[in-house]
């Protein structure tokens, strides 16, 4: 029996969709498909469906925007889960309860009308709350992981609770890389803040984003080095405009790929490319920011 019978099957009322496609649901549009796309509503659907997976070998991947992920290509035989249908978002105070698939749009525009700053660095960051989480996203100023105050994950089939020092926050890092744990949502702390004041706040952090490349990527493909952008380091080495195939490093910010219809195998080969050019001319191993998927 095929994956996407087998959970018609076992949960009739899951919401599913057949042949998933990555180019589709990515922000840098390649690699292959996978067997099957799930949306489970809220965590009791989530730690099932993990937990049943877990159980018959299944294997499945998260995906929230899909803004910081290179998929592979080919066939996936497994599950994609999502979080589309985890949005929910409450303010008590300062605090905002948030669902793993909010979007950063959503999440910024309910935090100005609520009159809660302290998100404004997010602004333009293509994200979900879950995703954000996972990657600790954020800007020289800011990073979701100074906001959080508690994570709702879901391991091994059980709800769980991560407390802001629990999830190991470090430069686009956490706890929940590894894909062990699902992300379901976050309780995130700003601050009482007038809303003329968050909007002067977002147009500035807007402006700061002006010059960052347009077209399909995964923004950053590596994490800074210590005292010097990965990005300087690239463009030090002659490798801005350097390609395989249809995959390019961006001409205007060296640490962008632009795809320009290369496949997700094109992508990874420039990547290893640019690793190890820069190796070679400078002694730096660069760290991958990217996440792979599945
Ligand atoms: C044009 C552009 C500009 C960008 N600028 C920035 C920037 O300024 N700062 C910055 O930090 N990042 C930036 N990024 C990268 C990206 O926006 C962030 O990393 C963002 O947090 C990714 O969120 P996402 O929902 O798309 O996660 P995805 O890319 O979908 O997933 C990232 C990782 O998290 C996992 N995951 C996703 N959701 C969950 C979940 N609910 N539970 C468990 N695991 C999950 C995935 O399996 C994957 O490993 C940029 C990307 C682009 C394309």
């Amino acid at each position: 029996m095929d994956i996407y019978t087998l959970l018609r099957e076992a949960f009739p009322q899951l919401e599913t969709e057949r042949n998933f496609s990555f180019s589709r649901h990515t922000t840098v549009g390649c690699g292959g498909r996978a067997a099957v796309c799930a949306y489970p509503r809220g965590t009791e659907e989530l730690a099932i469906l993990t937990d049943a997976l877990g159980k018959k070998g299944i294997p499945y991947c998260f995906l929230g925007a899909g803004a910081n992920v290179l998929p592979q290509d080919g066939f996936f035989d497994g599950v994609v889960i999502r979080f589309s249908n985890a949005r929910t978002l409450l303010t008590v105070g300062d605090r905002i309860a948030a669902g793993a698939g909010v979007t950063g749009g959503a999440l910024l525009r309910f935090a100005r009308e609520n009159g809660v700053g302290g998100f404004e660095f997010l602004t333009g960051i293509p994200m979900t709350v879950g995703g954000a989480v996972v990657m600790n996203a954020g800007v020289q100023g800011g990073h979701i992981g100074d906001l959080v105050e508690q994570v709702v994950g879901v391991e091994g089939g059980k709800v769980r609770y991560f407390s802001a020092r629990e999830c190991l926050f470090g430069v686009k890092e956490s706890v929940f890389q590894g894909g062990g744990i699902a992300v379901a949502g976050a309780i995130l702390r700003g601050v009482p803040r007038p809303r003329e004041e968050i909007g002067q706040e977002t147009a500035r952090y807007r402006a700061r984003r002006a010059h960052l490349p347009k077209g399909r990527s995964m923004g950053c493909v590596f994490v800074n080095p210590p005292e010097i952008s990965a990005g300087a380091l690239i463009e030090r080495c002659g490798l801005k405009g350097a390609n395989v195939g249809k995959a390019r490093v961006s001409e205007l910010h060296a640490n962008f790929i632009v795809n320009e219809g290369a496949s997700g195998d094109d992508i990874s080969r420039l990547i290893a490319f640019v690793k190890r050019e820069v190796r070679r001319k400078t002694g730096v191993l660069l760290r991958e920011e990217i996440r792979r998927i599945p």
